[in-house]
């Protein structure tokens, strides 16, 4: 790429960042990285009617967390700031105003009552209202108006919009990264609004306006804004600007297939949309987030990769360095990427396993407090959490799951899985069981090898099946018939606590 790579995430801040927002900032985020660029945040914050105030710090921390971090942005000054719109508002005017001076706009003073009146007459006739080359010269505005009358009603205050003077009869040759030529006519153009009466600018115009000062050489965004591709395009030529290269991402798609994946679906089928757990102020409502969820930051972005773009390999497990070097816009797809909540915990269990078992035995801490209380051993040896967690990690999806796989390594069971011990805990089980502590007890060198060894001879000693023993067995140490290797565990709570187990066992199941 012969060109200094900048590139831009531009999420308006009206509530919480969707996943599919995340993936545009992650591309974007590759994209810069695999080409030595800049990666910016800007925050298009224009629309005063939909700003939502904890809107912009739920983005910082959204990309914080899945470690996307941005060059540029609020907070990040770099030469081209500041970074938020509406601290840039005072610059769109003369912009505008460059547009009016050029004749590629327009001031327009039709009222949004006379706009409201066209719109159903046209319905009422089964049309389409759209203000452009075919009505736009009977419309109220600079262009049907003479000069001296424009000046009369901006001089008295009237209320105008900006619009732009779509082109007429050209068709327009558009190329997008991944959609390759698109052929726009640009009599389907409506004359969109550029600057408000509230003498604010519309996205349109602040964000080309920012793309070009912000000397942005990549347009890297969701598909929905593939529509106004063709008027940027127009805007940068009308300016006399050099445009960015284009690339419109694929939708995430319902699990289904039909439609974008909305917040909705989340709720209705049971996984989080966002990274992050988010407050709406206004109602309270509280929507998952990833994070809360138990998600690590890395399989939720080698997830969020593979929405759209995929290595052309086998290889499905990225580390971000990875994912940079790998990362090919070329290969992002065209059609939408369904959403799938169980190849996500896929990815999870993945990242989880493949982690070292003393940075999990961290991560489980935390959730041994919660569940043991004040029964929790603050001396408990920090190795044997270690041991533990290798021992169960690899049937755990979430750092939470290892309770349930394996509280029975910090408490003694309290009770046993009723279906199990009918099955299992027979006439002469409690005979055997108290046999089977006395020849623990003699175990010399007690190690995982030689309880398992010593056990299973005395078994055979016996001549009696290995399950007569064995389930009763892991019933009175785990209390349930799961887990892992029963050797490991007695080993692992030790001689003393297994002897107690059994007796314990032995006592309430008779
Ligand atoms: N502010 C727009 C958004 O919320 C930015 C679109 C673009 O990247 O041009 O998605």
């Amino acid at each position: 790429m012969s060109k200094q790579v900048r590139v831009r995430f531009a999420p308006s801040p009206t509530g919480p960042l969707h996943i599919g927002g995340v993936r545009t900032a992650l591309f974007n985020y590759l994209f810069a990285k695999k080409h030595n660029g800049t990666f910016v945040l800007r925050i298009e914050d224009t629309d005063q009617n939909r700003y939502v105030a904890n809107a912009e710090q739920y983005i910082v921390d959204a990309l914080d967390w899945s470690q996307i971090p941005f060059d540029e942005g609020p907070g990040k000054e770099g030469n081209f700031g500041p970074y938020r719109q509406s601290e840039r508002k005072d610059l769109y005017q003369k912009y505008a105003d460059q547009l009016i001076e050029s004749g590629h706009a327009y001031y327009a003073f039709d009222t949004a009552e006379k706009l409201d009146f066209h719109r159903n007459d046209h319905q009422e006739k089964g049309k389409t209202f759209i203000y452009n080359w075919h009505n736009r010269e009977k419309l109220t505005n600079s262009l049907s108006l003479s000069t001296e009358e424009v000046q009369k009603r901006i001089d008295a205050g009237e209320k105008y919009v900006i619009r732009f003077k779509s082109p007429v009869d050209e068709i327009l040759e558009l190329k997008d990264m991944i959609r390759g030529d698109i052929k726009i006519d640009t009599n389907v153009l409506d004359d969109k609004i550029l600057f408000k009466s509230d003498g604010m600018p519309t996205y349109h115009l602040a964000n080309i306006v920012d793309d070009h000062l912000m000397e942005i050489s990549h347009v890297i965004r969701g598909e929905e804004w593939l529509p106004s591709m063709a008027l940027h395009v127009l805007l940068y030529r009308s300016f006399g600007w050099e445009a960015p290269e284009f690339a419109h991402l694929p939708l995430i798609l319902k699990p289904t297939g039909k439609g974008k994946l909305s917040k909705r679906d989340g709720d209705k089928l049971g996984f989080p949309v966002f990274p992050l757990a988010y407050t709406n102020e206004a109602t309270g409502e509280v929507s998952r987030g990833y994070k809360e969820d138990g998600y690590f930051s890395e399989a939720f972005i080698n997830m969020l990769a593979f929405l759209g773009w995929n290595p052309g390999t086998e290889q499905e497990l990225f580390t971000l360095e990875e994912l940079i070097e790998a990362f090919d816009i070329a290969k992002v797809g065209k059609s939408g990427s369904k959403f799938d909540a169980e190849k996500t915990k896929w990815f999870q269990h993945q990242y989880l396993i493949k982690s070292e078992d003393k940075a999990i035995s961290e991560l489980f801490i935390p959730v041994l407090e919660k569940h043991l209380g004040n029964s929790f051993d603050k001396n408990l040896d920090a190795d044997y959490i270690v041991k533990v967690v290798g021992l169960i990690k690899e049937r755990a999806t979430f750092v939470e799951d290892l309770w349930e796989l394996g509280s029975f390594f910090f408490m003694a069971p309290e009770a046993y899985d009723a279906k199990a011990a009918k099955k299992n805990w027979k006439e002469g089980t409690a005979d055997l069981m108290n046999e089977l502590t006395e020849v623990i007890a003699t175990i010399s060198d007690y190690t995982s090898e030689t309880i398992e060894m010593t056990i299973k001879e005395w078994i055979t000693s016996k001549e009696i099946g290995f399950g007569k023993v064995m389930q009763p067995l892991r019933l009175s140490l785990v209390g349930a018939l799961k887990g892992p290797h029963l050797s490991d565990i007695a080993f692992l709570i030790g001689r003393d606590e297994t002897m107690a187990r059994i007796r314990s066992a032995v006592e309430k199941l008779g």
